[in-house]
This record gives C-alpha cells, structure tokens and sequence, in this order.
C-alpha cells in the first residue's frame, strides 16, 4: 500500500463522472494511484472610501447560494480606472498554494487533494489557471509526494510548471513560491488550491485591478452581521456591515511590492493574515475585486457537499 493509499479514509467509495473529459482524465489519475474516492454522499482600504449600492438581490437557481450584489466604486484620482487596461499575455506567474495538512476535513490526506467529482479538487483551480492567457507559469507548491497530481496533467497545459516546498505556516510557503517565479513576470497571484471553484471572469477582474493598484484581492460583501466580543463573549459591538467583505483568493500583487513587504514583515516580525495584509504593513494600497459567492474554500465534509451541488446543481440531492 502506497504512503497515500495508507493515509486514505476508510469510509470512501467510488463515485465518477464521465461527463467530461478532465473528469475522465482524473478518474484514471485516481485509480493509477490506487485511491477510492472520498464520498461526498457520506455524508475599503487606504485609497478611497467605498459606497455600495444595493442594486438587486437574486436567488440564484438550483441549489446555489443566493447573491447579494453590490457595486463598489472607488474614490481615487490616483489610479488609472480605465476599464482599457490589459493584463498582457503570459506576464503572471500563479502560486498555487497546495502545501497545507487539511485537518479540519477530518480526512487521512490533504483536504486539497480529496476527489470533487472525481477530480482532486486542487486540479480545478490549477486547470482554470492554465487556461488563461495572461499565465505564463504556474508554481505549484507542494509536498513532493503529491507532485505527481500535477505532473500527471501536465500534457493538457501550455504554461510552464514549477515547483516549490511548503513552508510551516501559509506564508512561508507564499515565500518559497515567490523564490521560484520568473525574474520578468509582472504579477504574482497567489491562490488556495483549496477553492476550486474560481471562476475565470473574476481571476481576470482582479489581475486587471492588480496591474492598475499594485495589489487586489478577491471578495465578497459580507452577508452575515459580524459582532465583536471580549474573552467572556459579551458582545462589545457590532460590526457595519456595509464596509465588510470576506477575503478570498486569488491576491494578486506587483512583484516588487510582495518582496517588500516580505522585507519588512520580517524583518518587524510582524503578524499576518493573508497575502495583501504584508502589503498593507508596507501602507500601500489594497484593492478589493467584487468576486463571486460560489468561490468557496472547501474546509469541512460540508463544504465539498457544497462545491458538488455548486458544479452540478440538477444532480439529485442526497437522501
Ligand atoms: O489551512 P488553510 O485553509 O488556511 O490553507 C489555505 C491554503 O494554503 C490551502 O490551499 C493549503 O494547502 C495552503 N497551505 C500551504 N502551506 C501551508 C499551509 C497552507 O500551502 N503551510
């Protein structure tokens, strides 16, 4: 039995689509590694103040989560908003964050590695960025022992593939991919391989606002009011919602601008939370790209019920 087979849930079956060809491809990936399938069954910033406009509320269809969309302008006369600006061909280098232990999944592998519909989740985001023609590489970083996923779909991508080793905490492994991009890229967008589900559309909204900010971030207005505590849980206050959004990935920053704030975050020893937080200490401004809800990060058992239903929502719901 191989270290992955050993590490597998027990309580995972079989359960492919063919439907599609990447689905196929993944369905021989899975049985050449020996691994039966996890059961999904088994159950505003520095540069201008934001204003929202409510402009309308759907109800998506099917089983998909409704949607709240809001518009937000930014108040700037510092950067160019022209909606002309082009990310070139082949300029961005992706990172794509692979490096993680999943344990809240409760699973015996990397939650990013489990089967969504018969594909390692971790390839959907990876094919979605190898598609676009503003990549020209992508830096996949991983534990060796789960490089062969990648490898294995390398003849369906016409981007260069790199890879990096994880660092102990998120950050550390955003710095040891940073070591392996191209000298010459213009942007680094840096992704969670455990949200599979990005959507083409908004990857290129957010390299666009990049190119023009220095720095953006996928994100969505928070639908849930937020309350703030003390360590006896009383509630102290409560949040306006209108200026809160749920960070997301991809973040997408200048080259220069990410190597500077890894600068100076160690240098200060000072603590971060995600990718555009270091370029935030650096006071340079972040911009938030409207994103989707269905960008979710697939964390528990739940979520990848979810990413399913969101892929295919006329499937039949589980009894
Ligand atoms: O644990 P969390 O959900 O915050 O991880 C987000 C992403 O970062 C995941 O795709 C995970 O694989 C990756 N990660 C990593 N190296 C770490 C920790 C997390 O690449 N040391």
């Amino acid at each position: 039995m191989s270290t992955i087979q050993s590490r597998l849930p027990l309580s995972c079956f079989a359960s492919f689509s063919s439907s599609s060809p990447v689905f196929l491809g993944s369905a021989n990936l899975i049985f050449k590694r020996s691994v039966r399938l996890f059961s999904a069954t088994s159950t505003p910033d520095q540069f201008g103040k934001h204003s929202f406009l409510l402009k309308n509320f759907n109800s998506l269809q099917n089983s998909r989560l409704a949607h709240l969309r809001i518009t937000c302008a930014a108040i700037s006369g510092e950067f160019d908003k022209s909606p002309d600006i082009v990310v070139k061909e082949k300029c961005v280098s992706v990172i794509l964050l692979a490096g993680g232990t999943g344990k809240r999944m409760g699973a015996s592998m990397p939650k990013q590695y489990l089967p969504l519909l018969g594909q390692p989740i971790a390839l959907y985001s990876f094919f979605t960025f190898c598609a676009l023609p503003e990549v020209r590489e992508i830096v996949v970083v991983c534990d060796p022992s789960y490089q062969d996923i990648f490898e294995d779909a390398k003849e369906k991508i016409h981007v260069d593939m790199k890879f990096a080793l994880p660092g102990k905490e998120r950050q550390d492994s955003v710095y040891s991919g940073l070591q392996a991009v191209d000298s010459s890229t213009e942007l680094v967008c840096i992704h969670d391989s455990a949200r599979p589900l990005v959507l083409a559309e908004d990857v290129g909204k957010v390299l666009k606002d990049a190119l023009r900010v220095g720095a953006a971030v996928l994100g969505v207005p928070s639908k849930a009011t937020i309350k703030e505590a003390d360590s006896k849980y009383f509630v102290v206050k409560t949040l306006d919602r209108k200026t809160l959004w749920e960070m997301q990935t991809p973040q997408v920053i200048k080259p220069d601008l990410l190597r500077k704030g890894f600068e100076l975050v160690n240098r200060e020893g000072l603590e971060v939370t995600d990718d555009v937080s270091i370029v935030e200490h650096l006071k340079h401004p972040v911009y938030i790209t409207e994103g989707s809800y269905t960008n979710i990060k697939v964390t528990t058992p739940d979520d990848l019920l979810l990413a399913e239903r969101i892929l295919k929502p006329t499937s039949p719901k589980p009894s």
